[in-house]
């Protein structure tokens, strides 16, 4: 039978985007041999793609910032379902993870004074995303990589191997985690150039995968976002939490349909942008949910002065949360007042000159006028929801990152909790620095912890990821399904039945069609060779995609309450009863998804005293808030 290549790490990081190669630097720090591991190439992540910036409180242009304000803003960003020690976590370690990354070599955009800019985002009180231009992601990766490369030339000077404690293989897809009894003992994959298999011998797995977009139509996510680390982690014995939390976000482009999806930055309206609809109203100021009434502008002036004098005026409401703002332009779409090609009119054309447009958001600019020839300097571009970010995801011990499984940890988008029901923009790359670092850190004073006993693999094991790896090979000569028919089946099943608002049947319709697509899909054949076959690549993800598919959907019918990335038709109200409840997946094998329903940890009192009882009120029960600062009115 064929030869598996075999290796041995200490700690093998699964993908290569900003949580990946945090976690991996970390690893090695601490003297670990550790393994980076990437299905797309090296440097092709979401990371990569992020435009905006990193939100990190350092208080570079408005002094009045520190961490408080920061965990403040998330919390009310995820609606206080967040996991708050994350939140914490995340607002307090957030400035010195990005100064780190200059001293790996990163140039920020500067303040006049030299500092670090920062730029103004929705539900970020003060100027606080760390940015270059909008290509900031951009500048993260190349850094992070860097830093990779000087840490092996480090390497190499002692040893004379440059992969002798930290190797990249990319364009290697992971399809198995192997187990010792409870614990992580290493896991299985394929090189996508030449078919190869090969398998990874460790005691400690981080994934850092990313996200699930994959699975609907319209996504600003790209080909390798099907949820496998999500999917990896379930088939493991861990849990994913908040997989009912998706986030729309609202501008995506709408035209012409072959980049329909495609990310706007919301820098556009952190500069000045706004939205309008067909008539050209800026609808937004209709939209203000009572929770938010008092911190954002009532009258167009004022927005407009916020700009220039944000301590004396209120933000304009274009820079909501995301959520509030796609259901906005959801509703005007569906009143008859949307644009042309079914979207909104997003404007910065009146707003600021050409050169300041050109010289803030370059990619924008291109990204327009090569792809749907459009010149945002002198017209609008016409935007909608897309989707753009699983909040759900593996639900880890906050200070490591490690899952309910010995030596497995996630970090970055795949893992769960940190943002609750909504993200706020810039929150990722920053979690990504913080929660990267903590899942290195956490996976080597996890195989500290093993004092030399290591966890072994079974062959019984590496011989069944054999067999499924190729099962789509055996199924060509039964003639099975196509998988990219199976895949647009069950995007458009996602998209239309659990998008961006749900009903109850629609879910149920979902729910089963998802199953039925999934047992169609145990025989999608593919012809041809083993190297580079997207046919093959994509049978094998589409088993990822259909479970995490499963969970989303049955989680989403669970949650009879509307909430950030989460809104129902039948249940339009946030429901304080549903706040402290986390909806808790596992999977026993393959489709057998479980539901339960976990109380959260009560948030410590003295973060939440950061909080008004007044607003606290406004999420909370009172039988939660019963016994904190009694007395108080
Ligand atoms: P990713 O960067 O997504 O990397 C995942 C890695 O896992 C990749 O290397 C991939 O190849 C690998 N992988 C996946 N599956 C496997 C497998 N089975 N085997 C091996 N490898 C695998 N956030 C912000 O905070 N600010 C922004 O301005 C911003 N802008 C964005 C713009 C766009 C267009 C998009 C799409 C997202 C943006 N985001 C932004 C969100 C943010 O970029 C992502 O959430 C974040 O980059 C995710 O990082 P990650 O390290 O978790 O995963």
């Amino acid at each position: 039978s064929e030869e598996i290549e075999r290796h041995e790490y200490d700690v093998v990081v699964i993908g290569a985007g900003g949580a990946g190669l945090r976690a991996a630097i970390e690893a090695r720090a601490q003297g670990k041999r550790t393994a980076i591991i990437s299905k797309s190439l090296f440097g092709k992540a979401h990371t990569v793609m992020a435009e905006g910036g990193c939100a990190a409180s350092m208080g570079n242009v408005n002094p009045n910032d520190n961490w408080m304000v920061h965990y403040r803003d998330t919390m009310r960003g995820g609606k206080f379902l967040n996991n708050w020690r994350m939140a914490e976590l995340h607002a307090k370690e957030a400035p010195d993870r990005v100064w780190e990354l200059e001293t790996y070599g990163a140039l920020f955009d500067r303040t006049a004074d030299g500092k670090i800019s920062q730029r103004n985002f929705g539900g970020h009180t003060y100027p606080r995303l760390a940015h270059v231009g909008d290509r900031t992601g951009l500048e993260m990766i190349r850094t992070l990589q860097q830093k990779v490369v000087s840490l092996q030339q480090e390497d190499y000077a002692e040893t004379g191997d440059y992969e002798a404690n930290i190797r990249v293989f990319h364009e290697t897809t992971i399809t198995e985690l192997f187990k010792d009894g409870d614990r992580i003992a290493g896991c299985f994959g394929y090189y996508r150039s030449t078919g190869g298999l090969v398998r990874f011998d460790a005691p400690a797995i981080v994934l850092a995968t990313g996200g699930v977009g994959k699975s609907y139509q319209v996504t600003s996510n790209s080909w390798e976002y099907t949820g496998d680390g999500h999917a990896l982690a379930l088939r493991a014995g861990a849990t994913l939490i908040n997989m009912e939390f998706l986030q729309f976000h609202p501008t995506g482009m709408v035209w012409p349909p072959s980049v329909k999806g495609i990310l706007v930055t919301e820098s556009v309206r952190g500069d000045g942008g706004v939205l309008r609809n067909s008539e050209g109203k800026r609808f937004m100021f209709e939209y203000v949910p009572d929770v938010f009434k008092d911190q954002y502008a009532t009258t167009e002036e004022e927005g407009d002065r916020w700009y220039t004098d944000a301590d004396n005026n209120r933000r304009p409401p274009e820079l909501l949360p995301r959520d509030e703002v796609a259901r906005a332009i959801n509703s005007e779409v569906k009143a008859g007042r949307g644009s042309p090609h079914g979207g909104v009119f997003l404007d910065i054309a009146s707003r600021l000159s050409p050169e300041e447009i050109q010289k803030r958001l370059p990619s924008m600019y291109h990204q327009f006028k090569e792809l749907a020839d459009v010149d945002i300097t002198k017209e609008p571009m016409e935007v909608g929801p897309t989707c753009h970010y699983v909040m759900g995801g593996v639900e880890v011990e906050p200070d490591s990152a490690m899952s309910k499984v010995p030596g497995l940890f996630a970090a970055g988008e795949v893992a769960g909790g940190m943002h609750g029901s909504n993200r706020l923009g810039g929150n990722s790359l920053s979690d990504l620095l913080v929660f990267g670092r903590r899942a290195g850190a956490g996976a080597s004073e996890y195989v500290d912890g093993l004092a030399g006993v290591r966890p072994a693999v079974r062959i019984d094991d590496v011989t069944s990821a054999q067999e499924r790896a190729l099962l789509p090979f055996s199924n060509a000569v039964e003639g099975g399904e196509n998988p990219f028919v199976v895949q647009l089946e069950l995007q458009k099943t996602m998209n239309d039945l659990v998008g961006i608002i749900r009903k109850a049947d629609e879910m149920e319709q979902a729910l089963k069609a998802v199953q039925d697509i999934a047992t169609r899909a145990k025989s999608v054949a593919v012809e041809g060779g083993r190297a580079f076959n997207p046919g093959w690549h994509l049978a094998l993800d589409l088993r990822n995609m259909l479970l995490v598919s499963l969970c989303v959907a049955k989680a989403a019918l669970e949650r009879q309450e509307s909430r950030g990335g989460h809104t129902r038709d039948d249940y339009p109200a946030m429901d304080a009863d549903w706040r402290h409840l986390l909806l808790v997946l596992s999977a026993n094998g393959e489709d057998d998804v479980h539901l339960v329903r976990q109380e959260q940890v009560p948030m410590r009192p003295e973060l939440l005293d950061l909080f008004e009882m007044d607003e606290l009120k406004k999420y909370y029960t009172g039988e939660e808030l019963g016994g904190h600062r009694a007395g108080e009115a």
